[in-house]
């Protein structure tokens, strides 16, 4: 069993609490890791370390602090098999979700290698005749990331190397169900080899999250997880007056419409609605058919859905892990029965899988809702599980109005091979990452990681640009030099 420590200040600190938590691999139900529970002391240790580091970090050149980031991509792209059995191991996904999503990992360090390019200012000469203006980014010091279970090797890092290229020192809380990942990820920073204080680790829940929002030297906090948190979060930060940006759950819909490619499009959703086993905060969890649209498209999602392979994630041929843990399985089976009894029917019902081998893993099987009513709780709830709830419109207006009515704004997607019908789907529907033909609109490391209405709470998001905007304070200076206290050379 792994003992899960801290890092702070380059060493690998023991936890001053005798509370912990159990992490258990999902697949086998064995208890694999324990997460201790630390609370303000280590967090202070780890601020305190990170504003100790601060003011050299801030003056070591961009492109020396770069140079850290390349080694780290390096060592990343060495173990990226090991830190994706890791994932697999304590987080369910199968072993190709867990690489591809260190190949996420890695495309936003070498992003963020970008950043002497990135971060520089404006400069307008002449606003008045002999004044110029300036405008200067500069780092903001103590930055933390709290961050979610599902994603525990990309997540971070849609922050972590941004906050420390621009030249700010920063802690990482990560999920307290997910903590190796991020051990092993540590062992590699340690190799990297940066300034004492620059970059830490304190591992916890509620307690540790609690201290990052109240300490006075954490100056921004990036938050991934569910709604619920990120409001809590983003309500005492700011009270904090700190600078925050808190991710949100998801119930994304996909629009089918009746000149869909429908063997692509049912491949597609299937991926996206039963990949990670459903626990992407991109996953497609409503799928919403258009007139004819209708009987192939069922048809053929439920075909995908009772043919997908389920199993241990290390297993050869896969195809979906479990979910996180057991009471995340019950969860997920009461809200298949609360839709059973809203009027649904569940034209394929995962609830009781067992999987021979791993009779203790939290495994439910892919799940297709159909004739979910709008405003029923299996339509307003996240299930973040294998489920699909398929709904009924004669249009397309009918479904963008049915899409827009939803409290979430994370993610939609059409399938259609009409241009017109993109273009408007594109340009009314409510959500912040959108795809035409694509079931997981997961937006490049050099593109804003968006989502809208409860799914996001902030302005700046995470990933290139935003991530450049939110590390970084803007500073304008407008100076004269007049012509009379020249010397003459
Ligand atoms: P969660 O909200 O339970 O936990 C996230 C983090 O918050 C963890 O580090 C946890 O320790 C901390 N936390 C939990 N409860 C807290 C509380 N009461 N007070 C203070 N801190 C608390 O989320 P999760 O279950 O780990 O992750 C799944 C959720 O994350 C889903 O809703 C999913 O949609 C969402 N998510 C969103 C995005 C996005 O980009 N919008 C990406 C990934 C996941």
């Amino acid at each position: 069993m792994k003992q899960i420590v801290n890092y702070i200040n380059n060493e690998w600190i023991d936890p001053k609490t005798s509370e912990y938590i159990e992490v258990t691999n999902p697949a086998t139900g064995q208890v694999i890791a324990k997460t201790p529970l630390c609370g303000e002391t280590e967090v202070d240790m780890a601020a305190k370390a990170a504003a100790k580091a601060f003011p050299s970090w801030r003056q070591t050149p961009v492109q020396d602090r770069i140079q850290y980031l390349f080694r780290l991509r390096d060592l990343l792209k060495e173990n990226h098999d090991e830190i994706s059995r890791v994932i697999t191991k304590e987080c369910g996904k199968t072993f190709g979700e867990s690489k591809a999503e260190m190949v996420r990992a890695i495309e936003n360090v070498e992003v963020a290698c970008g950043m002497p390019m990135m971060m520089k200012g404006d400069v307008s000469e002449d606003i008045s005749p002999g004044i110029d203006e300036i405008m200067l980014r500069q780092p903001l010091g103590v930055c933390a990331t709290i961050a979610p279970f599902n994603f525990p090797g990309m997540i971070p890092f849609w922050y972590l190397p941004y906050a420390l290229a621009t030249g700010n020192t920063y802690i990482i809380k990560p999920s307290e169900k997910v903590p190796m990942t991020m051990k092993f990820i540590f062992s590699l920073i340690e190799q990297v080899g940066f300034p004492n204080g620059v970059v830490n680790m304190v591992n916890g829940a509620k307690n540790a999250v609690d201290a990052i929002l109240d300490h006075p030297a954490i100056r921004a906090i990036t938050f991934v997880g569910s709604t619920q948190t990120a409001k809590y979060i983003y309500r005492r930060a700011a009270e904090n007056g700190k600078r925050v940006q808190a991710q949100g759950g998801a119930k994304n819909p996909v629009i089918i419409l009746p000149d869909a490619d429908m063997e692509m499009t049912s491949t597609m959703v299937a991926d996206s609605a039963f990949g990670c086993a459903g626990q992407r905060c991109l996953a497609v969890s409503l799928a919403i058919t258009v007139a004819d649209a209708r009987n192939s498209f069922t048809e053929m999602i439920c075909d995908a859905a009772s043919t997908r392979t389920v199993g241990y994630g290390l297993d050869d041929g896969v195809q979906m892990g479990p979910v996180i843990n057991s009471h995340s399985k019950e969860r997920v089976e009461q809200l298949i029965e609360t839709g059973s009894k809203e009027g649904a029917s569940a034209l394929v019902d995962g609830r009781g899988t067992t999987i021979n081998g791993y009779e203790e893993g939290a495994f439910v099987r892919p799940t297709i809702l159909a004739d979910v009513e709008p405003g029923s709780d299996i339509w307003k709830t996240e299930i973040f599980g294998p489920v699909l709830s398929m709904m009924h419109v004669n249009s397309v207006e009918d479904a963008i109005e049915l899409t827009n009515s939803h409290i979430y704004g994370n993610q939609a997607s059409l399938f259609t091979s009409s241009g017109r019908a993109a273009r408007k789907f594109r340009y009314e529907i409510d959500a912040g990452n959108v795809g035409i033909n694509i079931g997981v609109a997961a937006p490049m490391a050099f593109f804003p990681f968006s989502g809208w209405k409860q799914s996001f709470f902030g302005d700046m998001h995470g990933q290139g640009m935003d991530a450049v905007e939110f590390f970084t304070q803007k500073k304008v200076v407008i100076e004269r030099w007049p012509k009379e206290w020249s010397r003459k050379f």
